[in-house]
């Protein structure tokens, strides 16, 4: 076991769609404290920065247009494993293959857009969480009490 923190992004389907605290309660019902929380919008640069692993893909600039069409709400989670544990409980990309329970499987699109409109982001690795939590937030943001 060890004690992490991961980067969350409430994407703007859960913006729009009110399931901010819906999902935030799975996450503080598994005990995961809240360290630190912001909404933003995201800029191109930082779309570029924070998704340069599919740049070059023919989805991204429909990806890039999606995650700019409200604010999002960024999460710094601490708890322990939290960053397979939250990857577990958010569920694959696509929200049709993700299990009923998972958060993208109860509330991510089912229809054409279901790999893009999937709830929320979550870090995938330990590296990546790192990288992550300071891509969206200055160290006084992120909080120990
Ligand atoms: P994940 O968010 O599950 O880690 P990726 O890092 O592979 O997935 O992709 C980043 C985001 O890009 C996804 O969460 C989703 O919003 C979008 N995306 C991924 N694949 C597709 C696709 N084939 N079509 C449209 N959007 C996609």
């Amino acid at each position: 076991m060890a004690l992490q923190t991961t980067l969350i992004l409430f994407k703007p389907d859960a913006v729009a769609k009110n399931l901010v605290g819906t999902v935030l309660s799975r996450f503080q019902a598994e005990g995961f404290i809240v360290r630190g929380m912001k909404m933003m919008t995201l800029s191109d640069e930082l779309l570029a920065e924070h998704y340069s692993h599919i740049a070059d893909k023919p989805f991204f600039p429909s990806v890039r247009g999606f995650m700019q069409e409200t604010p999002v709400i960024a999460l710094a989670l601490e708890g322990e494993d939290v960053i397979s544990r939250v990857r577990d409980l958010i569920g694959p990309t696509d929200s049709t293959t993700a299990d009923p329970g998972t958060i993208r499987g109860d509330f991510g699109f089912k229809d054409g857009d279901a790999k893009m409109r999937n709830v929320c982001h979550a870090s995938d690795s330990p590296e990546a969480a790192t990288a992550e939590v300071k891509r969206f937030f200055k160290d006084d943001e992120v909080f120990s009490f």
